[in-house]
């Protein structure tokens, strides 16, 4: 069966160190211009400098989005940007846009391209065309089956690279100008207020406040309100169809979701790998362990999407906005064992019970005997951005850029509930409030 390599996403620094602790293969992030992620923190160019050292010091490979679709002005600076990345070494630029393909092809031939699924590549003839222009990797489209991905990975000689995990857009990724239109935020300049999954009230002008609503079949007023992607039980049949890479959402997403979502993933493709036999791949069941952690995120619930067969209302979501994270982050061990130190994210007091997050299903459960600031003195508790020393009892082994969490108080953070109260729009805590 084919290797397949763990795609994470990185929006920052940080996040690319949780995403390589837990087991990518490879990141992609975006630089500060050109990046369709305009919400993500994105990096500067020290940053990038920085990523590169530590990931290809790791052996993880760093891919770098320059995916806008470009306006003529733009060029220039687009030019100096891809020179500038072929110099630093990135692994590879992830374009939409056939004139910065073009471009990139010109001034920096050194650097792969792989064509992002923006470029919307649904049939074995534009991936053939593609293949032509000298691009390396594609991304395909969401909208395929497993049919249809397995027939252009036979036909093509170039790597295919798939979607797993993350945020289903409605329209053909991001092709849509709802949130432009509603809010002023362009879903192709990576910024969409997610007003698909909001709930509408149809108004008649002259009864102002007088609402009715707006229903699909009476179960719910969400126009498109679709479950998240998850193929984690099938990705046995992915590796079988020659899929090189497989991707995961979420530049803009949590430590949380990035952490369990990465270690997941590479526990499942670890698995798939070992449990390939002569049979038939859809033959190998994936645990239902993998599933576990995965439902422990906040999520729209799951979809498996196009992958059989069309997706239908039983995909998408018309009960409400998201199914409820059971914890939240609490703590990023700083420096490892034997002298470990935690950059706090909620505040922790001596006798809070804690979980560390290890590499796939290890997960160790303590509790907080004492906290130390960096100068060795005792305090009562750590704030968030506090960095201390933790006593845990039982004592736990600590890696570099793993996780601790906490069981969650509440199933939504109060900037989502009271986003929620203020406008009735649903809002998931991985989207920007406007
Ligand atoms: S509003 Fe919905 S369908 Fe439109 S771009 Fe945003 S997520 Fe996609």
């Amino acid at each position: 069966m084919n290797r397949c390599e763990l795609l994470a996403p990185a929006g920052s620094l940080e996040k690319l160190k949780i995403a390589i602790s837990y087991g990518a293969d490879a990141v992609y992030l975006g630089g500060k211009d050109f990046s369709l992620r305009a919400q993500a923190a994105n990096f500067t160019r020290e940053e990038l400098g920085e990523a590169l050292s530590y990931a290809h010091a790791r052996g993880v490979r760093v891919y770098v989005t320059v995916n806008v679709f470009a306006h003529n002005q733009d060029l220039d600076a687009i030019r100096r940007y891809l020179r500038y990345l072929g110099e630093l070494g990135v692994d590879a630029v992830i374009v939409s846009d056939p004139g910065v393909f073009s471009l990139s092809r010109r001034v920096a031939p050194q650097i792969p391209v792989h064509l992002s699924t923006q470029a919307n590549v649904t049939n074995l003839e534009s991936a053939l065309f593609w293949q032509r222009q000298g691009v390396k990797r594609i991304n395909l489209a969401r909208e395929l089956g497993i049919r249809e991905i397995r027939a252009i990975c036979a036909a093509t000689e170039m790597e295919i690279e798939v979607f797993v995990h993350g945020a289903l857009c409605i329209s053909y990724s991001g092709r849509c100008m709802l949130s432009l239109y509603l809010t002023g935020r362009d879903a192709n300049k990576g910024m969409c207020a997610h007003p698909c999954r909001y709930r509408y009230r149809l108004e008649e002008e002259k009864r102002p406040g007088n609402f009715f609503p707006v229903e699909e079949d009476g179960r719910g007023t969400y126009i498109f309100n679709s479950r998240d992607l998850c193929l984690v039980n099938r990705l046995p049949e992915l590796m079988d169809a020659g899929v090189s890479s497989v991707k995961i959402e979420g530049r803009t997403k949590g430590i949380y979701y990035l952490a369990e979502v990465v270690r997941t993933y590479r526990a499942a493709l670890d698995y798939a790998a070992t449990h390939s036999g002569s049979g038939e791949s859809s033959d190998i069941s994936m645990p239902g362990r993998f599933m576990d952690g995965l439902s422990k995120i906040g999520s729209r619930g799951y979809t498996e999407n196009f992958f059989d067969s069309l997706p239908g209302p039983k995909d998408m979501l018309y009960e409400g906005p998201a199914v409820d994270q059971t914890f939240v982050p609490a703590a990023i061990v700083a420096s490892a064992s034997p002298d470990p130190t935690f950059k706090i994210n909620t505040v922790l007091r001596p006798g809070d019970r804690l979980e560390y997050m290890g590499k796939g299903f290890e997960t160790s459960r303590f509790t907080v005997k004492e906290i130390f600031n960096l100068e060795g003195q005792p305090v009562p508790q750590a704030l968030g951005g506090e960095t201390v020393r933790i006593i845990p009892v039982p004592e736990v082994r600590f890696e570099e850029y793993r996780l601790i969490r906490k069981k969650a108080k509440k199933s939504m953070p109060a900037a989502c509930k009271a986003y929620q109260k203020k406008t009735g729009n649903d809002m998931d805590e991985h989207t920007m409030l406007p």
